[in-house]
């Protein structure tokens, strides 16, 4: 847990995340118009969700990770529902954290990282693209740490690296459902994907997160 993602209850209820910059700041690559709609809407709708769904379960006192971990490989369908609404909330977060007005190139560690990990910068924006391109329907395409390299991961709709892989370290993500972008770049997925990984990725937020 990094310091920017402290703001939020560890516990239900779970409250929505204020976001680190205006709703506009992220314009032209996302308009205030789809993060209205995406935090304002859908996210808030995951977070609202999740609270009503555990409202007297075992869960009701419990982290999101927690919740997240207890709830990933569940066959009952409420367990299901929870899981889902639980990884929305969590990716959603973590999504936020991973966009910076001021983003761009990697620099100093992270750079270094990148650059043994991938080839090269331009290696590794080609691949990450890539990987959210090629995530079929709806999901997230991940940087994550492992075994002292970086990789990419993909997930489907509410699956993250807790669920999937708890030995691999997320450090940044990219919403590749239609809600992200269509009212942007309509089906255009690859651009939607090209301009946020020139213009809006964290670093400083990725390299807090190597722990
Ligand atoms: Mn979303």
């Amino acid at each position: 847990m990094t310091a920017a993602r402290a703001q939020k209850s560890s516990h239900a209820p779970f409250t929505l995340m204020q976001l680190p910059y205006d709703a506009s700041a992220l314009a032209p690559v996302i308009s205030a118009k789809t993060i209205e709609f995406h935090h304002g809407k859908h996210h808030k709708t995951y977070v609202e969700t999740l609270n009503k769904l555990i409202a007297g379960t075992e869960f009701e006192g419990r982290s999101l990770e927690e919740i997240i971990k207890a709830t990933a490989k569940a066959q009952d369908a409420e367990k299901k529902k929870i899981f889902n609404n639980a990884g929305q909330v969590w990716n959603h977060d973590f999504f936020w954290h991973s966009l910076d007005p001021k983003g761009g190139k990697a620099e100093g560690k992270m750079k270094e990282l990148i650059e043994k990990s991938f080839g090269s910068y331009e290696d590794f924006k080609k691949k990450l693209t890539e990987t959210g391109v090629t995530q079929f329907g709806s999901g997230w395409a991940w940087l994550v740490f492992e075994s002292g390299k970086l990789t990419l991961e993909k997930t489907p709709n509410a699956e993250n690296m807790l669920s999937n892989k708890p030995g691999a370290k997320a450090l940044l993500t990219i919403d590749v459902w239609e809600h992200a972008y269509y009212l942007d770049y309509q089906n255009k997925r690859p651009d939607f994907l090209g301009a946020v990984i020139d213009k809006l990725l964290n670093w400083r937020f990725a390299e807090a997160n190597l722990g």
